[in-house]
């Protein structure tokens, strides 16, 4: 463990009880305590970190908010948890190529905010968005309501730069939309849970801002009636930004917690439209 100290700042490792224990969990509940929490700061960091767990055959164990609700960020054999959590700079917004380079550890909502100030916007949007990382949303391949028209985080990921258990770095992906040569080693580390690689540098589509967005609540007194509109509304090629289901349980849940005024009714559904204001 002295090695581990002298190889970053003072600052950047813990052993304290109170970090192994919040370190420990994520939002599935599974605890583990592990032996240490490392905080790296650029991707030598975590080269170092790498090649150290290597060496001394250490689980190591990247994590980026902890919000995963699949115990991916759990250290398993106790181990080492690498917080990317620090490495949280958009690096690069690149709008004559539509594209952004961002460190592991940016939340997904502060992008949306950065991109949105300037008309653009990054369709992948977990409902954890607010604090979820863009490192834990790629080895996830997160997925969340705008997925019905906009797709997967994967389907974003353009290119990205990876520490291998060993220490090795490697790029993978490229910078432009056509991308068809060599392996897609990119697509394997897409969704990957941080058993492959830690990703330490992330290239990522972007998309100009939809000009209108509207959102519609739609109540149903028949549950049948609402899968018939959600099967209607696909078929008529409107393909909606958002198109969630909730049934009588889910409404009373939902205003149980927190009444907003919700009908009661047997089905709801919450369709968000976006386009050009002509459509
Ligand atoms: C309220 C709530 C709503 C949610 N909604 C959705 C949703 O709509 N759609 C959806 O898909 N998920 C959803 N999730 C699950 C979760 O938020 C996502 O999977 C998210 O992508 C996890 O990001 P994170 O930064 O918290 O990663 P963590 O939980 O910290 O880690 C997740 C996995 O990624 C690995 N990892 C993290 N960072 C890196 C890195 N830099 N390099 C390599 N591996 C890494 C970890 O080892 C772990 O296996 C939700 C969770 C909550 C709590």
């Amino acid at each position: 463990m002295q090695r581990l100290y002298r190889l970053l700042k003072k600052d950047n490792v813990s052993t304290s009880p109170e970090d192994l224990i919040c370190y420990g969990f994520d939002a599935s509940r599974i605890q583990v305590m592990p032996m240490a929490v490392v905080w790296p700061e650029d991707t030598e960091d975590v080269v170092k970190v790498s090649e150290f767990a290597y060496e001394n055959d250490i689980p190591l164990v990247p994590r980026g908010a902890g919000t995963s609700t699949t115990g991916g960020a759990v250290p398993c054999r106790g181990g080492i948890v690498i917080s990317l959590e620090r490495m949280d700079r958009i690096l690069e917004v690149d709008t004559d190529n539509l594209t952004v380079l961002v460190e592991p550890g940016v939340i997904n909502g502060s992008l949306q905010k950065e991109l949105g100030t300037r008309g653009y916007f990054y369709p992948p949007d977990p409902a954890s968005m607010n604090f979820c990382t863009i490192g834990g949303n790629v080895a996830e391949n997160a997925g969340g309501p705008r997925a019905i028209k906009y797709g997967v985080t994967g389907d974003y990921v353009m290119a990205l730069e990876a520490v291998l258990p060993d220490g090795r770095l490697i790029q993978t992906g490229v910078r432009t939309p056509k991308g068809v040569v060599g392996y897609d080693l990119k697509s394997l580390l897409v969704g990957s849970e941080g058993t492959l690689s830690i990703i330490t540098g992330i290239r990522l589509k972007i998309l100009p801002e939809p000009q209108s967005i509207i959102t519609l609540l739609v109540s149903f007194d028949d549950l049948r009636a609402s899968g018939d509109a959600v099967s209607g509304i696909i078929s008529s090629k409107v393909i909606p930004r958002t198109l969630e289901f909730m049934d009588r349980e889910a409404i009373q849940a939902a205003e149980t917690y927190n009444p907003c005024g919700l009908k009661d009714a047997e089905a709801l559904l919450i369709i968000e439209l976006d386009g050009d204001l002509k459509t």
